[in-house]
């Protein structure tokens, strides 16, 4: 009997969300994977240089000073950390809007690995039996991107710590370009010497993923295992001038850890990101735990997500640093619920992925396509292609950086939030203008 099928027998969450006739057109293309062309260069990052800045690392952290600046509301951000954020988001945006062509990507998600050192049993985004994208392929992708719009790298994976000499080395690089720099990590090998590494090559935020306190069945991420990493982590973001949050994802056994989470980052002056469980947009041959998993949410736990989603939105109203708007932590309710109106999703145009292999796809959903989008340095994005897939994928899709790209990508929006910043002497610039 097909997966899907058995899976509405026994009121299991659908293998995947997307609408058959989409799902097959996308996932059983024929074309085979392209591939790169051969390499000019020597396909070796330069050696980063550590410290680049001694006297930060000498610093003292200032720690309790800053943390009640912070929780006030009233973080300093230094000029050139400002003109990183800048340039990072604003350039690029308005590049795309007066550059002639439809691809002018703002930030891209490098996949340096689809290989991770846990088990998430919501998790299909890494298959160990995948070797790490090579240093040529991301320095390529650097190169790459560095000769686009883009300005926003955001590190991908698996577990892209995995291999911290080889984040480092990107991020050092990537840093002299101008890149702005978004690592996102489940912060099991994020030591303290790795944590002053990054932070000196300029990475920008840390987005420590984070699912319960202990560690319970089928959440692996969680933050007591790791705490001593996470006081060293936060102790550190004033004086390195980098950001750290929490990113949660809301799952049926994990309610009330959320709401423990969300209290911890208050204490320590930090946002938190939430994201609602789901199901893979497409179906994942290599994913384990389709069946009898605890962590997807199902119809009978949807008065309880909801009442979290309330207090969530009390938090927001009451001055908790979320990345959610409250009109996003609204919409979940909805969205558990399978309803998600159309909205203006950029991906393949502002906002793409680069695979461990090189090759390109819209968004993180698509990992898995086999559609052909094209590789680093020949990209092969088209618009009516793009349109035509939205009009069912959109419908199912929840990407909160899509989203928050797609609400802002509007001039009268971006306006009114410079003249805000302006208003505050863009104090408040900590990333994105969402
Ligand atoms: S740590 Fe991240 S990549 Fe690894 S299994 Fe969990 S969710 Fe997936
Ligand atoms: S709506 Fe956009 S982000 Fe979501 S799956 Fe479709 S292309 Fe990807």
């Amino acid at each position: 009997m097909p997966i899907q099928e058995q899976h509405v027998q026994r009121e299991d969450p659908p293998p995947f969300r997307l609408d058959v006739q989409l799902h097959d057109l996308l996932t059983k293309a024929p074309a085979p994977r392209p591939q790169l062309l051969p390499s000019n260069g020597d396909g070796k990052f330069p050696e980063p240089v550590f410290p680049q800045h001694p006297d930060l690392l000498a610093q003292d952290d200032n720690y309790e000073e800053n943390l009640a600046s912070a929780k006030a509301g009233k973080r300093h951000w230094n000029a050139s950390l400002v003109y990183r954020a800048v340039n990072g988001w604003m350039f690029p945006y308005m590049k795309s809007r007066v550059l002639p062509g439809p691809f002018h990507p703002i930030i891209a998600y490098l996949f340096t690995e689809w290989k991770c050192n846990l088990d998430c049993h919501y998790c299909w985004a890494f298959d160990n039996s995948v070797k790490g994208m090579t240093e040529e392929v991301a320095k390529r992708s650097i190169d790459w991107l560095h000769s686009t719009t883009c300005r926003v790298l955001a590190f991908m994976g698996g577990e892209p710590l995995l291999r911290p000499q080889l984040i480092h080395k990107a991020s050092y690089y990537a840093a002299k370009k101008g890149f702005w720099i978004y690592l996102p990590t489940n912060a099991r090998l994020l030591r303290p010497d790795v944590i002053d590494r990054l932070a000196d090559s300029g990475v920008a935020i840390f987005n420590f993923a984070v699912d319960a306190v202990d560690e319970k069945p089928g959440l692996a991420k969680a933050l007591t295992p790791v705490r001593k990493y996470f006081d060293y982590l936060i102790r550190k973001q004033y004086k390195y001038g980098y950001a750290v949050f929490f990113n949660i994802n809301i799952c049926r056994n994990n309610l009330e850890d959320v709401k423990q989470l969300t209290e911890i980052a208050r204490d320590h002056g930090i946002a938190t990101d939430y994201h609602l469980n789901e199901s893979p947009m497409i179906e994942q041959d290599h994913f384990k735990h389709y069946d009898e998993n605890d962590t997807f949410i199902h119809p009978q736990d949807f008065a309880k997500v909801d009442e979290l989603v309330d207090w969530l939105i009390e938090k927001n109203k009451s001055g908790y640093k979320m990345v959610n708007s409250v009109k996003r932590l609204q919409d979940m309710k909805a969205f558990m619920r399978g309803k998600v109106e159309p909205w203006n999703c950029r991906a393949g145009q502002n906002s793409i992925i680069i695979r461990v292999d090189g090759t390109l796809a819209p968004c993180f959903p698509m990992y898995s396509a086999t559609h052909d989008w094209g590789v680093i340095e020949n990209h092969k994005f088209e618009v009516p292609q793009l349109n035509e897939m939205k009009k069912s994928c959109q419908t199912h899709c929840f990407s909160t950086l899509n989203h928050n790209l797609g609400f802002c990508y509007n001039d009268t929006r971006v306006l009114k939030w410079v003249m805000k910043q302006a208003g505050h002497g863009f104090q408040g610039v900590s990333g994105s203008f969402a």
